[in-house]
């Protein structure tokens, strides 16, 4: 039996998975698909055992730039809607693709496999196989905690942030969070208003760039706005936020050891404002433990009950990690495609500086047509796939980023877009989704 007589098998439904799914089922291509969970919508479902949500989360990208091609989020939304607004979202994409009901729910896969005539076999944790043309592994890149070696012998709780949920079980604690990601920042600003003391640990100095700029969300500025090169961006919106924040070392914060947009960006409006109101302590990175006293690189010290780690996630694929290789970033063509294992693919493991959907959007799109002109033996196939082994493109827009295992592989998503976009269309690939064909159901009537 050849290849093309297989389908393809999409594991996981979360905003990646169910793009893909999309993509596939917009050029009538055969595919399953897995989700472990109950139903659509990945890590947004906040009762989707073992995802890193909590209830104060909010999205930082704005919802004018977020949504997937052919389905924006509807207007009446915040302008950085609030994780249920996302799960609705989600759901509704899903219901007006039709792809919900093609969704196997409550199926975990264990194990992926290679094998030797190039299909794959997908095996269920129930021991159920079935075997496919190409896999596509959309299971999320943050469920597995980086937990770093805290040196010394602390005597409170130490948790990742995986496992926090709301403010309530801050009430009461002493409460240190490690790390100045998008979760660290949200859940310090919880424990600057439930806890009976917060402070945020940060091993180096970050630009904070608040949520909105003139009642604008900030993104929708930069999107909107002249072209500028780079090093004129970051000198203008270096300057901007140098007038806004003031001086960092004002509210006990370092001072960047970079330039603009060369870190993750740490986009909350809130956190200046709880330093500024002595509700939340700047500190630097953790020196040692001693009980419950934690000693900081500045030499000062302080004690808490609770240490919670926001200090990142592993890439892990536990399901396929032989083909995936490096835990922390798998070496994929354009993020998406394995240059080893013809026929696996990764979506959802792009690390960049915007939202990601319509990210994930266009190498969904990308998959399904190379999927489609292999199959059809197309030559953009065989064009493709040589691209795939040998193309390295510098995808960083010209950014130094900080070395840090974050920000290994790490892309500028204008120069991402641009380099798919040239792709696709010397392909003659789309990169976007089209909207549905019969009206949809859209979030409104979903949740508000
Ligand atoms: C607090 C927070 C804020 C964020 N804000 C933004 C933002 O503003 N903009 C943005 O674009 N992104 C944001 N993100 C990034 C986030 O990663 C994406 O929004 C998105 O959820 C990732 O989608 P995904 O489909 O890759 O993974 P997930 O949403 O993690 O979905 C993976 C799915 O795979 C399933 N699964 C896992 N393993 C298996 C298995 N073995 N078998 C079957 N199913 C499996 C899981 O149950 C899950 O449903 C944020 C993330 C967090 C945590």
């Amino acid at each position: 039996m050849s290849e093309n007589q297989y389908d393809t098998c999409v594991i996981g439904a979360g905003p990646a998975g169910l793009a893909v799914a999309r993509a596939l089922a917009e050029r009538e291509l055969p595919y399953t698909h897995i989700e472990r969970h109950t139903g659509p919508g990945g890590l947004w479902d906040i009762d989707n055992p073992g995802s890193p949500m909590y209830e104060s989360a909010h999205f930082i990208s704005s919802r004018t730039l977020s949504g997937f091609g052919g389905y924006p989020m509807p207007d009446h939304f915040a302008d950085y809607p609030p994780h249920r607004q996302i799960l609705s979202y989600l759901t509704s994409f899903a219901e007006a693709y039709g792809l919900r009901d093609r969704i196997e729910f409550g199926t975990e896969v264990r194990d992926v496999e290679k094998n030797h005539d190039g299909t794959w076999t997908v095996t269920r944790a129930d021991g159920r196989a079935s075997v496919h043309g190409q896999v596509v592994v959309c299971t999320g890149s943050q469920w597995h905690p980086n937990i770093p070696d805290l040196p010394g012998d602390f005597t409170g709780e130490i948790r990742h942030t995986v496992t926090y949920r709301g403010s309530d079980e801050l009430r009461g604690k002493r409460v240190l969070v490690v790390g100045a990601g998008n979760s660290g920042l949200d859940i310090a600003c919880d424990a600057a208003r439930s806890a009976d003391h917060a402070a945020i640990s940060m091993r180096r100095g970050y630009w904070f760039i608040p949520k909105h700029l003139f009642g604008r969300p900030v993104d929708t500025i930069a999107d909107g706005g002249p072209h500028l090169p780079m090093w004129l961006q970051q000198a203008v919106f270096g300057g901007l936020l140098r007038l806004v924040n003031g001086d960092p070392r004002r509210l006990g914060l370092q001072k960047p050891d970079h330039k603009l947009f060369e870190t993750h960006p740490a986009i909350n409006s809130m956190l200046i404002h709880h330093l500024q109101h002595g509700d939340v302590t700047a500190k630097p990175a953790i020196a040692r433990t001693e009980g419950r006293t934690v000693h900081f690189a500045d030499g000062t010290r302080d004690d808490f009950d609770l240490i919670l780690l926001a200090t990142g996630y592993l890439h892990r694929v536990p399901a396929a990690q032989k083909y995936f290789g490096d835990e922390q970033h798998p070496d994929l063509y354009l993020s998406a495609f394995s240059r080893e294992h013809d026929g696996l693919f990764g979506v959802g493991f792009v690390e960049t500086n915007s939202g990601a959907y319509q990210l994930f959007d266009s190498q969904a799109q990308l998959i399904a047509s190379f999927v489609q002109d292999t199959q059809d033996g197309r030559p953009t196939a065989e064009r493709f796939a040589r691209m795939i082994r040998s193309d390295r493109p510098d995808l960083t827009g010209g950014l130094k980023f900080v070395d840090s295992p974050r920000h290994t592989g790490y892309v500028h998503s204008e120069a991402f877009v641009k380099y798919l976009n040239k792709v696709a269309s010397g392909m003659g690939w789309r990169t976007a989704g089209r909207p549905p064909r019969t009206a949809s159901v859209r979030p409104e009537a979903v949740a508000s």
